[in-house]
């Protein structure tokens, strides 16, 4: 870390102590009615809360604490939030029939702690907003909002968060295996864009078909993963095919998605693939 990082870092975290009020005034109430989640709420038609009103019992042992207050820790989450979902087109929510967001804190299933968690059994998403590393810009953070959403996707536009997509499958180097899932590997290093082997991003991109699609999709939006990742894709050819794919087969889905992320192909010379081939692979699934 930089003089300047530190330097920065201090005044931020100055800056948190000021605005907590040096603990001594009583915390303002969890804000239901900010305008970012209003924002939100009116443009995507789903509802970002702090409880599990109007919410199913997820499937998994998940274990959390509700947000009490509003706190400068929640505030620099929910304007992290916000920017990154901001940038996903409405038709795309709809298509993924998305209805919740819940924003809570220390989130577990069972014991295991998790940024986030996809319950694609009844469409509500759970994010973790305890988690401050990189304090204020979060790139980690945002890296999430959008990975564990893709989860969401892949359950509702293949029937399956853990679809086998066989035109992905032959694009890996000959004779390579995935590992055991995302959930088997939880070390934070193995998130670092470090291009391991000609095709992956990361190693929890090896982990599990599911896991190298959901990051590949997550550096398509934000603008310090592509910049990191760019580069790589630059350079190997499986990159280039598997991002192509991924982008090509949810534009046929979802045309709203054509002005976000055909700059990101042109940005390593590719263009949209037709997709007459995926309407054949569609009838597979
Ligand atoms: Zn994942």
């Amino acid at each position: 870390m930089s003089y300047i990082s530190v330097y920065r870092s201090f005044i931020t975290a100055l800056s948190l102590w000021i605005l907590a009020g040096c603990a001594s005034a009583p915390l303002p109430p969890v804000p239901k009615d900010d305008q970012k989640i209003q924002q939100l709420a009116a443009k995507y038609q789903l509802a970002v809360q702090f409880n599990l009103d109007n919410i199913s019992v997820s499937p998994w042992d998940l274990r959390f604490s509700l947000h009490q207050h509003d706190s400068p820790q929640l505030q620099l989450y929910l304007r992290l939030f916000h920017e990154e979902f901001h940038k996903l087109p409405p038709a795309l929510i709809q298509k993924v029939n998305l209805k919740h967001i819940v924003l809570l804190q220390q989130l577990t299933v069972a014991e295991q702690p998790r940024l986030a968690v996809p319950d694609y059994v009844h469409e509500v998403l759970y994010y973790d907003t305890s988690d401050t590393r990189g304090m204020p810009y979060m790139p980690h953070q945002r890296h999430v909002v959008h990975h564990e959403f893709y989860h969401m996707l892949e359950q509702q536009f293949y029937g399956s968060a853990y679809y086998r997509d066989p035109l992905w499958q032959q694009l890996n180097p000959i004779g390579f295996q995935y590992g055991n899932g995302g959930a088997t590997v939880r070390d934070p290093k193995v998130a670092k864009f470090s291009h391991p082997a000609p095709g992956f991003i990361n190693h929890y991109a090896m982990s599990g078909l599911e896991e190298d699609k959901a990051e590949l999709w997550a550096v398509l939006w934000t603008t310090h993963a592509w910049a990191a990742v760019q580069p790589m894709v630059a350079r190997d050819k499986i990159l280039q095919r598997k991002v192509q794919l991924l982008v090509s087969q949810l534009v046929c889905q979802v045309p709203e998605l054509v002005d976000p992320l055909l700059p990101r192909l042109q940005s390593v010379s590719l263009n949209l693939l037709p997709c007459d081939r995926f309407a054949a692979a569609a009838q597979s699934y």
